[in-house]
């Protein structure tokens, strides 16, 4: 399928999709492996040919704010823009297997996603950017059926994608792997600066975002940089805005590294507490993550793992208290 995110440079085309912003000669193909210039257009090389599809519970993306105790039907493909050495998803996001796929329609995802009661269809596994024209067309056709659009993403999204999700995405949980604009670029092969400014422009559109930041050992788990990434959430987006810090665990080419410790992430919520972060939560460890109203500390969401087993919220709001609880509640 031929994409209208690119323009015309000479000969060349450069796809907008997202903020490497390609620039292709006729035959050639991104740093995603999945967009290619063909004869003056760009084409998306996956689009409906899905490599991962699941029922997830919505907690497990992570988004704990966000239509608690529902399913998403989740998607991915192969591809990705970013080469991140840890990937738990490696097997599809560094794969080049389209042929693999599944080939699915628009249609098909959404009425298996109506059928067996999913609230939201989930962009995922891999960096869903890159396949933005299907998740585009998936996402048009689950509004008309009710359902809503989350996107689990790495944060490098054009600015040109960003204003076209506008009202069809309603919520993101975003990586923000690192406070290091050197590594994002040397071993992640992103832009840090670029993902922050994705974080500032959904917050300024009004759009639920929540945020992750994997903790590997060695390489972001410092005072000081867990200290910048928890006050740039503070400060620059909201304090309300939840922080999922997560454990690593050995994957693809980091083995040679022991996971995350439980006191890492006691330190990191720590940090985030001490930055004015109200909602942390701790992932990928056997942590009950709960939410608590930051006004009166009474517990409001009670989770067991990747499930709800109390929601004590009435319309959003803290049965205590009153206050308004920040979230897409329903
Ligand atoms: S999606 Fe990003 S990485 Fe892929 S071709 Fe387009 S600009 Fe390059």
């Amino acid at each position: 399928m031929f994409s209208e995110f690119y323009r015309k440079e000479g000969d060349r085309i450069v796809c907008t999709l997202c903020r490497h912003y390609c620039k292709l000669s006729d035959g050639q193909t991104g740093v995603c492996g999945v967009n290619a210039h063909e004869g003056g257009r760009l084409r998306n090389l996956v689009y409906g040919k899905v490599a991962a599809l699941n029922i997830d519970p919505i907690e497990k993306k992570p988004l704990y704010h966000f239509l608690p105790a529902t399913t998403a039907l989740s998607l991915g493909t192969v591809g990705c823009n970013f080469q991140c050495p840890f990937c738990q998803n490696w097997h599809i996001s560094q794969s080049n297997a389209i042929e693999a796929s599944q080939e699915v329609t628009p249609e098909q995802i959404v009425d298996a996603a109506v059928r067996e009661g999913c609230s939201t269809i989930a962009y995922t596994y891999n960096e869903p950017t890159i396949f933005y024209p299907f998740a585009r067309d998936v996402a048009k056709l689950a509004h008309a059926a009710g359902l809503k659009n989350v996107f689990v993403s790495n944060g490098m999204e054009s600015p040109e994608v960003l204003a076209d999700m506008k009202g069809l995405i309603d919520g993101f949980n975003i990586d923000l792997k690192s406070f290091d604009p050197a590594y994002y670029k040397k071993t992640l092969k992103g832009s840090h600066a670029g993902v922050l400014d994705t974080l500032k422009r959904l917050k300024s559109e009004g759009i639920w975002v929540e945020v992750t930041t994997l903790i590997v050992p060695g390489d972001n788990d410092s005072d000081e940089e867990l200290g910048q990434t928890a006050r740039f959430i503070a400060e620059e987006l909201d304090p309300y805005t939840p922080w999922h810090i997560s454990a690593f665990h050995p994957d693809y080419k980091v083995q040679d590294r022991d996971p995350t410790p439980a006191e890492t992430l006691r330190r990191a919520e720590a940090i985030g507490r001490q930055a004015g972060l109200a909602y942390i939560y701790m992932g990928n460890v056997p942590e009950d993550g709960n939410t608590h109203c930051p006004d009166c500390q009474a517990r409001v969401i009670a989770r067991s793992g990747f499930y709800v087993v109390e929601n004590r919220l009435v319309d959003g709001q803290c049965p205590e208290c009153g206050r308004a609880i920040e979230g897409v509640w329903g």
